[in-house]
């Protein structure tokens, strides 16, 4: 037991502590968005999610749960609380995830520990075995800085850098609230082959071996990753630098598991490339939370703007899901991105991005947005939450 009054601990884009309450409270809101946008269609779905307890993998399991009534293992890398320190956000995401499921008579289940690791891949499939018979959908959405490889031992380091040479561009200073260079130097070829093994395919092709190999993948089911492309202006750190080969190499891995669950099971593997949102692992990628915050301001004025929870709605609603054919690009990939990379978005934000500076960027981009959507991930500054309330932050 440990009840206390928990208040904001930011630095930057670093937050060290997390409401419990203000977790709950997003929890609940994304369920309530997926209840007011679909009618309820209860089927038969088994869901496994690997990084499904926040930003896109949360979004995905509220979206598959309260619209398809789907049964879900949520597997997840969270730190729970001790007597010293509130647990990470991702924890009480999950575990609220888990009550309000048990609360509307929906089935979801968490797996707290590594995803890289053999043993939870393991625990995994004795649950999937145990409580579904077999999954029909695999959504992997792991973001990670590090992995330990499970064949090696080695650790990865993912970065975020560019390749071949340095790369200055303009990023917001969240301590002193102003518009700086920043310059990043480019990485070595130790650091990209590191970012590959940690964000690339390899291990989404183990998940899928291992359910292959227990059988546990029904026929005609459907694995979905998710990469990005975004803006140019975003491309030296994104696309053309570390992460970017890590996705290529994750596009290369989704095309050819397709191959080969289309003949064994008639199943297939999708890569959906979605918009740039606010979440743990965007806010750490230099340039972008500037980017996201111009993008939004724009977005937000025209009404098409959409955050993780409605992305989610509309791939699940529209493209993957019982009696759905998915849209895809020449490249066979789902495009998510239509909205942000539509022409008028992208030239109005080329154009701020050329004139963004110290002065003016609260004016011409959603920076204030941007700093509440990144205190409500940790479950802050959400309404209706009683913050002078002290709450028990050791939830098991
Ligand atoms: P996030 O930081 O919000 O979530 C990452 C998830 O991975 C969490 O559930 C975390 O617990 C889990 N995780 C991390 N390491 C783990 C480990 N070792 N074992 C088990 N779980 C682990 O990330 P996100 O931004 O939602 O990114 C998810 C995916 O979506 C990534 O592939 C990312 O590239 C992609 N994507 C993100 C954006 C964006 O703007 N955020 C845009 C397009 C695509």
């Amino acid at each position: 037991m440990s009840v206390q009054v928990v208040k904001p601990r930011i630095r930057g884009f670093i937050c060290t502590n997390a409401h419990p309450a203000g977790c709950q409270q997003n929890v609940q809101n994304h369920i309530d968005y997926i209840k007011a946008r679909t009618t309820s269609k209860p089927t038969d779905l088994n869901v496994l999610v690997v990084g499904a307890s926040s930003g896109y993998g949360l979004a995905s399991r509220i979206a598959l749960t309260w619209m398809y009534g789907a049964k879900s293992i949520g597997v997840f890398f969270e730190r729970p609380a001790d007597s010293k320190r509130t647990a990470t956000a991702g924890y009480y995401n999950a575990f609220a995830l888990q009550q309000l499921a048990e609360r509307d008579g929906l089935f979801a289940e968490n797996l707290n520990g590594d995803a890289f690791s053999d043993g939870i891949k393991q625990e995994a499939i004795n649950r999937v075995k145990r409580k579904m018979g077999k999954i029909n959908m695999l959504v992997y959405s792991l973001a990670s800085p590090r992995r330990i490889h499970p064949r090696t031992g080695a650790e990865h380091q993912s970065v975020l850098k560019p390749i071949g040479q340095s790369y200055t561009g303009q990023t917001v200073d969240l301590n002193r609230e102003v518009v700086t260079d920043v310059t990043i130097e480019p990485a070595s070829e130790r650091e990209i082959g590191d970012t590959i093994a940690v964000m690339g395919g390899e291990d989404l092709e183990m998940w899928v071996n291992a359910l292959l190999t227990e059988d546990l993948l029904s026929a005609e089911s459907t694995v979905v990753a998710y990469t990005y492309i975004g803006h140019q202006l975003t491309w030296p750190i994104y696309r053309d630098g570390t992460i970017g080969k890590a996705k290529e190499d994750l596009e290369k891995q989704i095309n050819a598991l397709n191959t080969h669950l289309s003949e064994k099971l008639g199943a297939h593997a999708y890569l959906s490339v979605n918009k740039a949102v606010i979440t743990q692992a965007s806010a750490a990628i230099p340039v972008v939370p500037l980017y996201i915050s111009i993008l939004n301001h724009i977005m937000n004025a025209q009404g098409t703007n959409e955050d993780a929870i409605s992305q989610m709605a509309r791939l699940f609603s529209e493209h993957l899901g019982p009696d759905l054919t998915p849209a895809l690009d020449a490249n066979r990939r789902l495009r998510l991105d239509d909205r942000e990379l539509h022409s008028d978005i992208v030239s109005e934000v080329t154009k701020r991005w050329a004139e963004v500076n110290s002065d003016n960027f609260l004016n011409l981009s959603d920076y204030e947005g941007f700093k509440r959507g990144f205190r409500n991930l940790f479950g802050f500054e959400l309404e209706s939450v009683d913050y002078d309330a002290p709450v028990e932050t050791e939830l098991v």
